[in-house]
């Protein structure tokens, strides 16, 4: 897997930094409003409230859209990756990566989970993974051989 580039934590995005190195992946979420956003901001972008907490997430969503990266931004990249938007089931977008599929077997809505990719300094980094077989992917029953 290519190394990724990962930004250093600050104020606000240190809390959800925190928990990735217990492979856990949180949504910010609004005490007044209850509306969750990711990325992380000082205020709600629902209510511009300041009171902001951290909710789980269950790490399940789907494709929301997705780019397959044939020409790497940097030389030591491997290609084709696939960078794409994830919709959790909590509602948020979160821009990441897509693994474990051949790029040019994705779909938008296919479900995705998360896993998790360690960094050298003991963060780790989301990314998605195909949630299971969805109907388009299941394997055709075997044919029955029929004599004629
Ligand atoms: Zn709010």
């Amino acid at each position: 897997m290519n190394p990724p580039e990962v930004p250093a934590p600050d104020e606000i995005t240190a809390p959800w930094w925190e928990a990735t190195r217990e492979h856990r992946l949180l949504v910010q979420t609004c005490v007044r409003c209850a509306g969750a956003q990711h990325p992380p901001r000082a205020l709600c972008v629902h209510c511009g409230h300041d009171a902001l907490g951290w909710s789980g997430s269950s790490g399940l969503g789907v494709v929301d859209s997705f780019t397959v990266v044939h020409r790497a931004p940097r030389p030591e990249l491997e290609v084709p990756y696939v960078i794409a938007r994830v919709r959790l089931a909590e509602g948020v977008i979160l821009l990441t990566r897509l693994e474990g599929r051949d790029p040019g077997a994705w779909a938008i809505d296919d479900p995705v989970r998360a896993t998790w990719v360690d960094l050298d300094d003991g963060r780790a980094l989301p990314v998605f993974v195909p949630a299971g077989p969805s109907p388009t992917t299941e394997p055709e029953p075997a044919p029955e051989q029929r004599g004629s």
